[in-house]
């Protein structure tokens, strides 16, 4: 497939809800994170009428669906109904979902396990087009998000995996969290139209910040969103760039890890090849253990930052994903 990769944002407020930034000012700091399209994201509101190109960068429309029951991102074409909304269950959710997408928009489940602000209602059989795994600074809420994920995966289901910043402001002093994830997304062009179609068709890789670790994984040519027929002597390649010491790429063919391999220096670049036995799906990923030290560290903070608002604090997960591929499918 021809195209290129270009670097997004699929999740960012604005002054137009509860941001700090003004649109200008939210475009002027996706700029010097060298993005290529944002999707601006404000709570039950459209901050802009029209998604456009600014030097370069594609701004597109968007609106974060913002009720008790659960968060959707809207992308590329406004809800169809005015705010406050009113959805208290998941019939009303699927309602709602369908009648955006009918309306040409892209549909995305955010953040759906978050213990703050998950979904309140069942989710499997919501009407979307993609699901948030990657929410804002990596935590343990996301390892429930990307579980969830590769259950419905083994299960046939063609739902994309996307990473949004949630960005509203940069909380962590000396950090910039917006595009911390950055969605990759494989694209015709940097249109919004080329965008979102590659989001939905799950032709992206999920990665920490733009300038770190990217995987370029492929089966037989195929690319993530791509599908390719099983064959005899079918395999597959991967390349992870600027892996950290302790960093352990995994590929997997629906349950079974194909390959793995822990960096034990900075390597920066990783080739692999592997073979493909099942039909189902080949994807990548790149994880960090946590040692307990740090699991400490890191426990105690989720804690404070997490448990406010939920009844049982999460569980600090062992190890954390620090990027990831969605599927290249394997048909019978
Ligand atoms: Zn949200
Ligand atoms: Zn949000």
């Amino acid at each position: 497939m021809s195209g290129k990769w270009y670097w997004g944002d699929t999740h960012l407020h604005t002054t137009g809800s509860d941001g700090a930034l003004r649109l200008y000012e939210l475009i002027a700091k996706a700029k010097k994170n060298s993005l290529d399209w944002i999707i601006v994201t404000d709570h039950n509101f459209n901050s802009i009428e029209k998604s456009y190109s600014s030097e370069g960068l594609t701004v597109i429309q968007g609106q974060e669906i913002t009720v008790e029951a659960g968060h959707v991102n809207i992308w590329g074409a406004k809800v169809p109904a005015e705010p406050p909304y009113d959805i208290p269950d998941e019939k009303a959710y699927a309602d709602i979902m369908e009648k955006c997408r009918n309306a040409g928009a892209t549909v995305c489940l955010n953040h759906p396990f978050c213990s703050q602000c998950g979904f309140r209602i069942p989710i499997d059989n919501l009407p979307a087009d993609c699901v948030e795994v990657w929410n804002t600074i990596q935590h343990s809420d996301n390892v429930r998000n990307l579980n969830w994920w590769v259950n419905q995966l083994k299960q046939g289901r063609h739902i994309a995996a996307v990473g949004g910043s949630d960005f509203h402001r940069d909380q962590v002093k000396r950090v910039d969290m917006m595009a911390m994830p950055t969605t990759v997304t494989h694209a015709e062009s940097n249109t919004p139209e080329a965008i979102l179609k590659a989001l939905r068709e799950g032709r992206s890789v999920i990665t920490c910040k733009p300038e770190t670790s990217m995987i370029y994984l492929s089966v037989d040519g195929a690319l993530p969103g791509d599908t390719v027929p099983l064959s005899a002597s079918l395999k597959g390649s991967c390349k992870a760039t600027k892996l950290l010491p302790g960093f352990e790429l995994k590929i997997f063919n629906n349950d079974s890890m194909v390959y793995s391999h822990k960096a034990k220096f900075f390597e920066k670049v990783h080739t692999a090849e592997f073979s493909i036995t099942q039909p189902g799906f080949v994807r990548a990923e790149i994880d960090v253990k946590l040692a307990s030290p740090v699991k400490k560290i890191f426990g105690a903070a989720e804690s404070k930052y997490l448990a406010p608002r939920c009844e049982t604090p999460p569980e600090t997960a062992d190890e954390l994903f620090w990027a990831f591929t969605n599927p290249v499918w394997i048909e019978e």
